[in-house]
């Protein structure tokens, strides 16, 4: 029987660092909220259906203006997410029981492309967790709490971690659950891998994502997406901005 794969597409963040009154999934992008590119993106490619966890005085909005807007027949859910990240991860785990293979992926990572996402769900489908990322091309510090520099890990072991991050259904939710019943270490887990590694049952692997694929975080970000979308536009490559 073919594997269901779900691609869930986190969107319930407040956005506290962007200094903006505009949640940064919303922000108008090249004519197109953040949230639309990540949804065309799973659209386009292999995965068989979309939850979208957003606030939850956000949800009829979206199904609106961007799901039947756009015409997103993927989207079997818009469902409200929690108070951090890993809440909302979790309730869009519980929003697809009955899926194989599940991607969760950042509203706030528009750019993610075809290719990335292919290499998730094989990636899912061989090691049962991966994650994209990208050697970090920058020395990088471990500092103190007074900010002096403690460490220098050797750069070739580092990555920068992205989305999406790809794992096998049951691996996964079990990971959740038994995190939600060991509280404790709960409070500095900042994406799915930390999850599995922490409690867990298989090895993250690291898989190449792309440098493209940035986080909208801080206004910066912003004039760099426009001008990645506008790049791939010029360079005649896949847009996701086409319908
Ligand atoms: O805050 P951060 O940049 O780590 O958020 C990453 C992604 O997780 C964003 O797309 C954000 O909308 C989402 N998020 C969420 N629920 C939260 C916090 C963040 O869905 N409580």
């Amino acid at each position: 029987m073919k594997a269901r794969i779900t691609a869930i597409v986190l969107a319930a963040g407040k956005s506290q660092r962007m200094n903006s009154d505009v949640q940064k999934q919303y922000m108008i992008i090249r004519g197109k909220p953040v949230l639309y590119y990540s949804l065309k993106a799973f659209s386009d490619s292999a995965v068989d259906d979309i939850v979208i966890v957003t606030g939850e005085g956000e949800r009829e909005l979206v199904q609106r203006t961007i799901v039947d807007r756009y015409g997103f027949h993927k989207v079997k859910a818009v469902i409200a997410g929690g108070k951090e990240r890993y809440d909302s991860a979790y309730a869009g785990l519980l929003a697809c029981e009955e899926s194989d293979y599940v991607l969760i992926h950042d509203a706030a990572r528009p750019m993610i492309g075809l290719e990335v996402i292919e290499r998730a769900i094989e990636g899912a489908k061989e090691y049962g967790a991966v994650v994209t990322g990208m050697p970090s091309k920058d020395t990088i510090k471990i500092v103190d709490d007074k900010e002096y520099a403690a460490e220098t890990p050797p750069r070739k072991n580092l990555w920068l971690v992205q989305t999406p991050q790809a794992f096998s259904y049951r691996l996964i939710r079990d990971a959740y659950d038994r995190m939600r019943r060991e509280e404790p270490e709960k409070n500095r887990i900042t994406d799915d891998a930390m999850v599995m590694e922490t409690y867990g049952g298989a090895k993250v692997k690291l898989i190449f994502g792309d440098y493209l694929n940035i986080k909208i975080t801080t206004v910066e970000d912003v004039l760099l997406a426009e001008s990645i979308l506008e790049h791939l536009k010029s360079n005649g490559e896949e847009d996701p901005q086409s319908e």
